[in-house]
């Protein structure tokens, strides 16, 4: 039986995309070989490779001046390689300044990675209400090499309602935890990156989307496998991509092609999200502790109202518990932040949300 999967990440995958990977594992496309055996610079997996990346440009409409890299090391491997390849200085020579925008976790560990390459300031932080809110973009530096966000923000559930004008200074987005969930003009950023555990695919592949000409900016000294002109110039296959990985990715995308692409999967997110809000908003026993104009539509922390530091770890425990008995899995808030957490990406069906709904209202009956 399948559970409904509500994990941060690595998260629940469209079952079609399983069943097909399952029926392709031993004989893809009549090759006799599973992706998985596949040289990645074989006449059998080119397609696959090209294929993925086609979809991904169609689904997002990539503009032909930014390049689409697959590259390995995930999300925070980026929080070293953006300040690296647009900030750092040739030995001797001054690092270049970089604007980060603190909303949390993720945004925090980006800008401290930055901060060994860059002259990073941080204008403006939801820190002072533990992040609950998205704070107001101040101007970017006209001297700033890049201006960072993280556009949604998995642990705390929220996520930025517009992106911010930063004029002539590129904009540079982590969007991990929203990718291909509602329409995104990627004209507006200089380099966006998404580690693919959550729409996407499974954990390993990093997809970079990079402008033209924010490539070729890294220090000499910046190691081979981290240098963006490298990985652009050989097509992601300087060395042995995650193959397995970008095909399961292709098979997601077609998945998501099929529906009827990111604005149909928009309006189910925000009709599964709505749903859940809804219910917060109405519950007597629990609800979001996050800013209504910054709220996510892929990560849905909830706490409940009990104020009893005892009786309040009681019920999160209990309702974890019970729920992941009752076949909804994962709802347990981040470590660091604790409470409960719902995250509803592209795979996690209306029913998912309405299941977990109807069992909260009976969890209710029982406090
Ligand atoms: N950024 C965001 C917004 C995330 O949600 C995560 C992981 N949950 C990361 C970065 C870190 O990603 P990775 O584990 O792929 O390095």
């Amino acid at each position: 039986m399948r559970v409904y999967n509500f994990s941060p990440g690595p998260s629940a995958l469209p079952l079609e995309v399983l069943e097909r990977a399952a029926k392709e594992m031993t004989d893809t496309n009549g090759t006799g070989q599973s992706v998985m055996e596949m040289s990645h610079r074989s006449k059998d997996y080119k397609p696959i490779f090209e294929r993925t990346e086609a979809l991904l440009r169609e689904l997002m409409g990539i503009p032909s001046n930014y390049k689409v890299l697959f590259l390995q090391g995930g999300a925070s491997l980026q929080f070293s390689m953006i300040p690296l390849n647009l900030a750092a200085g040739e030995q001797g020579s001054a690092k270049k300044k970089a604007v980060y925008i603190d909303t949390g976790v993720w945004a925090k560990k980006a800008s401290d990675e930055a901060a060994k390459y860059a002259e990073v300031s941080i204008p403006a932080s939801s820190k002072d209400k533990a992040y609950a809110y998205i704070p107001a973009a101040p101007k970017a530096d006209s001297d700033a090499a890049y201006y960072h966000i993280t556009l949604n923000n998995t642990i705390v559930g929220t996520k930025w309602a517009s992106i911010p004008d930063t004029g002539a200074v590129p904009l540079i987005s982590d969007i991990s935890s929203c990718i291909l969930s509602e329409p995104l003009d990627v004209s507006k950023f200089g380099l966006l990156y998404a580690g693919a555990q959550k729409n996407l695919g499974p954990a390993g592949t990093t997809v970079v989307i990079i402008r033209e000409d924010l490539i070729g900016h890294a220090p000499a000294w910046t190691p081979a496998l981290l240098r963006y002109d490298i990985h652009a110039a050989e097509a992601s296959m300087y060395n042995t991509p995650p193959c397995y990985g970008i095909y399961i990715i292709g098979l997601v995308l077609e998945w998501l092609k099929n529906l009827g692409g990111v604005s149909v999967i928009a309006q189910k997110n925000r009709e599964k999200a709505n749903l859940f809000y809804s219910y917060l908003e109405s519950s007597k026993h629990f609800l979001s502790p996050v800013e209504k104009v910054s709220r996510s539509l892929m990560n849905i922390p909830f706490v409940p109202r009990e104020t009893d530091p005892e009786k309040r770890k009681d019920i999160e425990t209990r309702f974890v518990k019970e729920a992941g008995a009752a076949g909804l899995v994962n709802l347990a808030g981040h470590r660091l932040v604790g409470g409960m957490r719902a995250s509803i990406y592209n795979a996690m069906p209306i029913e998912g949300v309405k299941a977990l709904i109807a069992f909260a209202e009976k969890f209710e009956g029982s406090l």
